[in-house]
């Protein structure tokens, strides 16, 4: 059996993460998204929140499955008796980082190797933040992540309608108090 990890922040999860992992999942008989619990960087959504988008989100898909964790990554790979850990690259911007990060897990754990992926080029220069930032300005974001998320991001980041408060004037109007 062929395991995989694909982790990351997935705050939240969009359709260029679902484009690596779909990918992926071709090649391994198992694929584990791993949501990081230890993010540095505040997230949006909680733990919990972000793990629901992406079990809801990979639910069609077979041989996918959903956890979270904390701490090193390679552990967590030798404990899932992962091969290897996947991640996407984006542009040129992502490999420095990429890179610095693989080799030092391979430092950390010879036995787990770093895969790259590219996404479809609609989807190179997607990113959670990105796609949070449209949604705070009132953009459409409906090609770049899946309902479930799109409508969370929404419910989080767009004030709520409020009913419209009858004016005095309007009260005259209609002659109703
Ligand atoms: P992290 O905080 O670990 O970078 P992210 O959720 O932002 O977590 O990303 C997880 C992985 O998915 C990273 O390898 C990142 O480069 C990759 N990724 C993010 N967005 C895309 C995308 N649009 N296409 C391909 N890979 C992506």
């Amino acid at each position: 059996m062929r395991t995989v990890i694909y982790p990351g922040s997935f705050d939240p999860i969009t359709n260029g993460h679902l484009d690596v992992i779909q990918r992926a999942a071709r090649l391994f008989d198992r694929v584990v998204v791993a949501v990081a619990e230890n993010d540095s960087k505040t997230p949006l959504f909680s733990l919990r929140e972000r793990r629901g988008l992406v079990e809801q989100a990979v639910a069609p898909f077979p041989g996918v499955e959903v956890d979270t964790f904390a701490g090193l990554l390679v552990d967590y790979a030798q404990r899932h008796a992962a091969q290897a850990i996947i991640r996407g690259l984006r542009a040129i911007s992502d490999f420095e980082f990429e890179f610095q990060l693989a080799l030092m897990n391979r430092k950390l754990n010879e036995r787990v190797e770093t895969i790259f992926m590219m996404p479809k080029d609609t989807y190179t220069f997607l990113s959670s933040r990105i796609v949070k930032e449209i949604c705070r300005l009132g953009g459409d974001i409906s090609a770049f992540v899946p309902p479930g998320v799109e409508a969370a991001l929404k419910r989080k980041l767009l004030p709520a309608v409020q009913p419209k408060k009858r004016t005095a004037a309007a009260r005259g109007r209609s002659g109703k108090r």
